[in-house]
C-alpha cells in the first residue's frame, strides 16, 4: 500500500527515525511488525538499537523466507518497519516491492545508501523507484561540523559488509571525505 524509505549515512538517525515511527503505532494500538538484519548484533541479538542505545525487540532475519514465514504466522499485521535494509539481498527488495504494490502492505525500511567506498548499496537503489516517500538523513561531519552523508571506514578492511559503530566508522561530508578517502 504505502513504501518509506529513511536513508543516509551512518549515525545520521536512521534507526532513531525507524523506532519513533515503529512505536507510534502502539498509542492506536495498531500492531506492527519490526525486522532487523541478523548481521547487526552491535546491541545484541532480537534488537533493534540506535546509538544512543534506545532500543526495541525485533526479529533478526537474512532471508526473504524468513521474514515471509513470520508475515505468515501474523496474517493480521500489514506493518512492517525493516532496519539495516542495505544488508539484504536483491530478491529481499523484490518481494518488499511485491507486498507492498499487491499484498497492502506498508512498509518502511531504514538503511545505508552508500557503502564505505561510495558506491549504493544494492538492494536500497532497487528499492528506491517504487518509495512513496524518501526522507535522507545527515549526520555531522567529525573533521568540520558541516552535514555529513558518507561513512568513512577507519578500519583497513576492502570488504562492503564490516559491521561496526563509532572505532571503525566515522561520519563525513564530501569535501572532508574526498580530502581523507584514497
Ligand atoms: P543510524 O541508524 O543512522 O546509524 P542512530 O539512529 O543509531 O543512527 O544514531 C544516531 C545518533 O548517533 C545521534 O543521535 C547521535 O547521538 C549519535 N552520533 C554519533 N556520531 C554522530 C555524528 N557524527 N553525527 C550525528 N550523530 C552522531
Ligand atoms: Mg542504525
Ligand atoms: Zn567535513
Amino acid at each position: 500500500m504505502c513504501l518509506n524509505m529513511i536513508c543516509g549515512s551512518m549515525y545520521s538517525g536512521k534507526s532513531t527515525e525507524l523506532l519513533r515511527r515503529y512505536e507510534r503505532n502502539k498509542y492506536a494500538k495498531r500492531k506492527a511488525l519490526l525486522f532487523n538484519h541478523s548481521l547487526d548484533k552491535r546491541y545484541g541479538e532480537n534488537v533493534v538499537a540506535t546509538h544512543l542505545q534506545d532500543q526495541e525487540k525485533s526479529h533478526s532475519i537474512s532471508t526473504v523466507y524468513q521474514m515471509l514465514s513470520i508475515l505468515h504466522d501474523h496474517k493480521e499485521i500489514k506493518n512492517v518497519y525493516i532496519d539495516e535494509f542495505q544488508f539484504f539481498p536483491n530478491e529481499f527488495a523484490d518481494a518488499v516491492i511485491f507486498l507492498v504494490e499487491k499484498e497492502n502492505y506498508s512498509i518502511t525500511v531504514a538503511g545505508l545508501d552508500l557503502t564505505f567506498d561510495n558506491k549504493p548499496f544494492k538492494s536500497m537503489e532497487k528499492l528506491m523507484p517504487y518509495a512513496d516517500e524518501i526522507l535522507k538523513l545527515k549526520a555531522v561531519c567529525c573533521e568540520c561540523g558541516k552535514n555529513a552523508s558518507k561513512s568513512y571506514r577507519l578500519t583497513s578492511s576492502k570488504q562492503k559488509v564490516e559491521v561496526g559503530s563509532n572505532d571503525s566508522y566515522i561520519a563525513l561530508c564530501k569535501k572532508c571525505y574526498n580530502k581523507i578517502y584514497k
